[in-house]
């Protein structure tokens, strides 16, 4: 691929100054690639109306043609051009989580490119809660299709400099605006069918979903690894979130957790390896190891799925050849943190 000269456009997140907006808005109309900041990971944007444009995406992430993308909206009326059969939960759920971290699948128009859905007869869209990620939208006056801005089965991008790593030379913006909040990709929900059915766990929780909805069920791909299941989320079955080095992840009480960990750095250090351990607060102290990362505070799940990618990021800064990362609890957030762990991993589990 051709070399671009990628423009680092820098814009407050609070005050998104309107010259620097529309100069991105420019590019979105004119068939071309900005990366922008949304709530949850960093997304890499083209119009989603445009085959040419959407094709941009794929190459730049090297991104499996199967693997659908999300399309972005700012407005609710947007949607009349995209979908059909709009069911009655969907406003419900709209009114309650959008602008916000849920994706919806819905029944597609034939406006929407095949590109975009990898031939599926829905679309996967959402709302995203952040203000750069708005005005982008609103001011190309068209819907936005943003799969994470990485390299395909990296871990994805919470901060410009993450985007800039994977992204630079090979698209037409990247929009610099700050840090992202939740830092875990949204939860996609399908209610294309009689019962909501999450395909991917996200910022939005199960626990959340039910204050809106009678019944939600798990695709179960999500919970199992394995090849003769096919998830109805094409995405969840590619290697995701990798790191560099291999990952195995540690479950239990905290005791077992720490004692477990401890046992494991000694072996693979014993059979010449060198060994990163993925800790929290309430851990660290406990391990020796030079390579030794705080992911976050187990009493706060949110400053976890916050800083997991990031941290991901910091063990390929080391030459560490295992991570061994302590599991969380599966209860709100710590569901999509541990299917990013689990996938990042492989399903390597003790
Ligand atoms: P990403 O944009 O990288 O966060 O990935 C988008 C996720 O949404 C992938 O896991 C896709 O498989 C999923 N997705 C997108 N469109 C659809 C769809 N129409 N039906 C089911 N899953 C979808
Ligand atoms: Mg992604």
């Amino acid at each position: 691929m051709q070399e671009k000269n990628t423009k680092i456009q820098r814009i407050s997140p609070s005050h998104p100054e309107l010259n620097k907006i529309k100069e991105a808005a420019e590019i979105i109309k004119g068939g071309g690639t900005v990366a922008f900041p949304t709530e949850t990971v960093y997304g890499l944007g083209a119009n989603a109306l445009d085959e040419t444009a959407i094709e941009k995406i794929f190459l730049a992430k090297g991104r499996p043609q199967d693997n659908p993308l999300i399309v972005h909206i700012s407005s609710i009326a947007q949607l009349d051009d995209l979908v059909e059969n709009i069911p009655e939960k969907a406003y419900l759920l709209m009114e309650r989580f959008w602008p916000g971290p849920l994706t919806l699948i819905f029944n597609r128009t034939n406006k929407i490119p095949d590109r975009i859905t990898g031939g599926l007869s829905t679309v996967a869209i959402r709302m995203p809660n952040n203000n750069i990620a708005l005005e982008l939208i609103k001011h190309s006056g068209l819907p936005i299709a943003a799969p994470s801005a990485n390299t395909s089965g990296k871990p994805s991008p919470t901060n410009s400099s993450h985007v800039i790593h994977d992204l630079s030379g090979k698209i037409d913006m990247i929009i610099d605006g700050g840090s992202t909040g939740v830092g875990l990709e949204s939860t996609v929900l399908d209610i294309s069918g009689d019962i909501p059915t999450i395909l991917r766990p996200g910022g939005v929780t199960v626990e959340d979903l039910l204050t809106v909805l009678p019944e939600v069920e798990y695709d179960r791909a999500i919970e199992v690894i394995d090849k003769n299941i096919i998830p109805k989320s094409p995405g969840q079955k590619y290697k995701h979130y990798s790191p560099n080095a291999k990952m195995i992840i540690v479950k239990g009480s905290l005791e077992e957790i720490i004692q477990k960990t401890t046992q494991l750095a000694k072996e693979y250090e014993s059979k010449g390896m060198d060994v990163g351990i993925m800790a929290t607060k309430q851990t660290y102290y406990k391990y020796k190891n030079e390579n030794t990362l705080i992911v976050g505070d187990r009493d706060f799940l949110e400053t976890i799925a916050a800083n997991l990618f990031n941290v991901l990021r910091e063990f390929d800064e080391t030459n560490v050849d295992i991570i061994i990362a302590e599991g969380v609890e599966e209860k709100g957030i710590g569901k999509a943190i541990m299917n990013r762990m689990k996938k990042a991993a492989g399903g390597v589990i003790y």
